[in-house]
C-alpha cells in the first residue's frame, strides 16, 4: 500500500486513490462508494456486476459476448476495453492487458503517477492455442489471483498436453466409442474446439451451453455441430468424433454407442477424477511456479494475493522476503 492508495477486499478487491477515483475489480456485488467496476473476464464468478444497474462498467468485448450468450443484456452503462488500450480516470491511468486466461480476458495496470498496481486478474503465463499467455509488467503493487499456488500444480507443458488428448480422442473413437471432454464452456472449450480444429479431422460435436458460448465469440473461425442439431445427432450416431461438453451425460452410452469420458482441468493435478476414464491437466490458469515468475517479474514492492491458496501464497512470498498479505 502506498501512501496514497488503499487496496483491500469489497466483495471485489477494491482500489481507493485519496482524491481520485475509487475503482473495483471483478465484484460480486454492488457497493454505494463506486465510480467505476472493471470486469476481467467472462467466468461467471467474475461477471455478477454486469447485471447491476446504476454503476458504470467496463469489459473486453469477447467478456461482454460471453455473458450475453449465457444470461442475456448486461445492464447498461458498460463500456468495452480492448489490450494496449489507456484509459483516462481523472488522474489515473489504466492500461489494459492481455491476462492469457481466456479470450477477453484483461489484466488492468492502474498509474496514479506515485505508484503502478497491477491487478492480474485470473492469469496464465502459458500460451495456449487460442492466445498469448500473459506478459508481466513492473509495478509497484501487485494484486494477483492464486487459485493453484500450491507447489502440487506444477502444469506440464501444453504441447504435450495436447497430443495426449489427441492421441486418447483417436484411440476411443478408433475403438467405436465416442470421446467425450468435460471442460468449461467459457475459455477451455473453445481452447479444445480449436485443438480438434487445426490437428484432428475428427469432427467436434458439442453440448447445448458450448454451443451458445462458441457461437458467441467463434462463429466463423471454428468449425462445430450443436449436439440437438440434425446434424450434430448424425455425427455422434456415427461414433467418428469428439464430444466437448460442460455438462456429460449420466452414463456410459450415448445414442446406443459406448461413451468415454475425460475431463480437462489445472484440479487433475493433485485429485483424481473417478468417474472419468481419463483426466487431463490442461488449465487456463497459472501454475504455483507460474505465479512465482510473475511476482519476480513484477518485481513489486506489496504482493495481495486472493483466491484459491492465497494465505500460502502470501506466506511463501513473505519468506521470499516480499511484502505480502492475503486479501481474503
Ligand atoms: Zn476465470
Amino acid at each position: 500500500m502506498s501512501g496514497r492508495t488503499r487496496v483491500s477486499w469489497n466483495s471485489g478487491v477494491q482500489i481507493e486513490v485519496k482524491g481520485a477515483f475509487n475503482i473495483v475489480f471483478d465484484p460480486s456485488s454492488r457497493r454505494q462508494r463506486w465510480s467505476i467496476a472493471f470486469v476481467s473476464h467472462g467466468h461467471t464468478d467474475h461477471t455478477n456486476i454486469l447485471k447491476a444497474g446504476g454503476l458504470h462498467k467496463v469489459a473486453s468485448l469477447p467478456t461482454i459476448c460471453y455473458y450475453e450468450s449465457l444470461h442475456g443484456t448486461p445492464s447498461p452503462f458498460v463500456s468495452t476495453c480492448r489490450y494496449g488500450q489507456r484509459l483516462h480516470l481523472h488522474e489515473l491511468r489504466v492500461e489494459v492487458l492481455n491476462s492469457g486466461h481466456i479470450p477477453g480476458s484483461c489484466a488492468f495496470l492502474v498509474d496514479d503517477d506515485q505508484s503502478r498496481i497491477l491487478y492480474t486478474g485470473d492469469v496464465n503465463v502459458m500460451s495456449s492455442i487460442i492466445q498469448e499467455g500473459f506478459k508481466p509488467a513492473e509495478c509497484d503493487i501487485l494484486v494477483m489471483e492464486s487459485t493453484y499456488a500450491h507447489p502440487v500444480f506444477k502444469f506440464p507443458p501444453k504441447e504435450g498436453v495436447y497430443l495426449d488428448i489427441l492421441e486418447w480422442a483417436a484411440k476411443t473413437a478408433l475403438s467405436r466409442a465416442i470421446p467425450l471432454l468435460k471442460c468449461h464452456p467459457i475459455g477451455k472449450a473453445q481452447e479444445l474446439i480449436a485443438l480438434f480444429n487445426k490437428h484432428s479431422n475428427l469432427p467436434v460435436v458439442v453440448d447445448d451451453i458450448v454451443f451458445r458460448t462458441t457461437k458467441s465469440l467463434y462463429k466463423f473461425d471454428l468449425l462445430f455441430f450443436g449436439s440437438n442439431t440434425p446434424e450434430g445427432r448424425e455425427i455422434l450416431k456415427s461414433g467418428d468424433c469428439v464430444f466437448i461438453s460442460s455438462k456429460p451425460p449420466v452414463g456410459s452410452s450415448l445414442l446406443g454407442r459406448p461413451l468415454k469420458k475425460a475431463i480437462a482441468t489445472g484440479w487433475a493435478a493433485k485429485y483424481k477424477f473417478k468417474s472419468f476414464d481419463a483426466a487431463f491437466i490442461l488449465s487456463s490458469h497459472c501454475d504455483y511456479y507460474g505465479l512465482l515468475d510473475i511476482v519476480e517479474q513484477c518485481s513489486p514492492k506489496h504482493v495481495y494475493t486472493f483466491h484459491g491458496y492465497s494465505k500460502y501464497l502470501a506466506a511463501v512470498l513473505r519468506r521470499r522476503g516480499y511484502r505480502a498479505g492475503s486479501l481474503i
